[in-house]
């Protein structure tokens, strides 16, 4: 392999342009050739590419988003899309490629890789934490920092007009920084996919901290979460049958994606850049770089893809006490 691809796709999170960084400087520790892929795979299909030395990453570290701009592509659902893309990097003489990205741009690397034998290494860059393979993916422990700051925050307010705050959190169909983040910002209740314990039972736990002496409360509602049709009804079902305690509804929305990465998120992007560029240069394909028990390891992409990561049921424990 003389020439390595990387690029970014789907949906960003931080920590992926440490992870662009890594790639490109693996590389050039390693006399390899690597090239920018701007777009994802509309790029490459256009053939927005971009010769990368070790200089065109400096100062991106600590910023959020992607240098290399990411996108959704149609076009690369589709066998000539593919072929177009395939094209284009045999052109550019671009023999291997390094995808940061969620299950999607995982899926659209495994076809890409079954057709072509083209060879491609995943790095798991989504807050939401839903990858398996991976204990952590990129971005997730900036996302918690950013959600437990916002948290803070509300909790002033909460608490200087004894209310309730409804706090939507994102995470997709899974409720990892629901958790996470609710159990570091001490929150009353955490509303997860992953357990739904229906709306009486939130009623009656809403009731009895009340009548143990508290006056404000923060619940954390995941955006996959189903105990309300979404967390504006469930808002008006506690508002109408408790009526005492006056409700406010935030959902935090993207600011969740942005932001400088953390230090654990800087560092996990830098392992994993280079574990991705190795693995290539061994030969493997088709594989993704995940972390366990701090140490990197190689899972198959499709494995990857049709995994399910598990919900920390020690974690959920943990909450619980912590709301007594
Ligand atoms: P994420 O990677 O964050 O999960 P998406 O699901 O939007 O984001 O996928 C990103 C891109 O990956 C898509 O826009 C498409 O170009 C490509 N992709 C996703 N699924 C497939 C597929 N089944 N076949 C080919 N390409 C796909």
């Amino acid at each position: 392999i003389k020439k390595i691809g990387v690029f970014t796709s789907g949906g960003d999170s931080p920590g992926m342009n440490a992870a662009i960084r890594s790639v490109v400087r693996t590389c050039a520790y390693l006399n390899v050739e690597c090239v920018g892929i701007y777009w994802g795979y509309q790029g490459m299909i256009k053939g927005d590419f971009k010769l990368m030395n070790a200089r065109s990453v400096h100062n991106i570290i600590n910023k959020g988003g992607t240098i290399l701009k990411t996108a959704r592509c149609e076009e690369f659902r589709t066998k000539e899309g593919r072929k177009k893309a395939y094209d284009q990097l045999q052109a550019a003489g671009i023999d291997a490629f390094v995808v940061i990205g969620g299950d999607g741009s995982f899926t659209g690397a495994m076809i890409f890789n079954q057709e072509f034998g083209f060879p491609v290494i995943g790095i798991p860059g989504t807050i939401d934490n839903d990858i398996f393979g991976t204990t952590f993916t990129l971005g997730f422990d900036t996302a918690l920092n950013t959600v437990v700051e916002a948290i803070d925050k509300i909790r002033d307010t909460a608490s200087s007009h004894n209310r309730l705050f409804f706090v939507e959190v994102m995470g997709r169909d899974v409720g990892h920084i629901a958790l996470n983040a609710g159990v570091g910002a001490g929150a009353e209740e955490i509303l997860i996919p992953e357990e739904n314990l229906g709306r009486e039972r939130l009623l009656e736990s809403l009731k009895r901290s009340r009548s143990s002496g508290k006056s404000s409360s923060i619940v954390i509602v995941a955006e996959g979460d189903k105990t309300g049709k979404n967390i504006f009804e469930l808002k008006e079902y506690v508002e109408a049958n408790f009526p005492d305690y006056e409700v406010r509804v935030s959902v935090l929305g993207h600011m969740q994606r942005g932001g400088a990465p953390s230090c654990y998120d800087r560092v996990l992007a830098s392992r994993m850049g280079v574990r991705a560029v190795e693995a290539l240069l061994e030969g493997k394909t088709n594989l993704m770089v995940g972390v366990q028990d701090n140490q990197l390891i190689l899972t198959p992409i499709n494995k990857a893809i049709k995994g399910h990561t598990k919900i920390d049921k020690e974690l959920i424990r943990v909450s619980e006490i912590m709301s007594t």
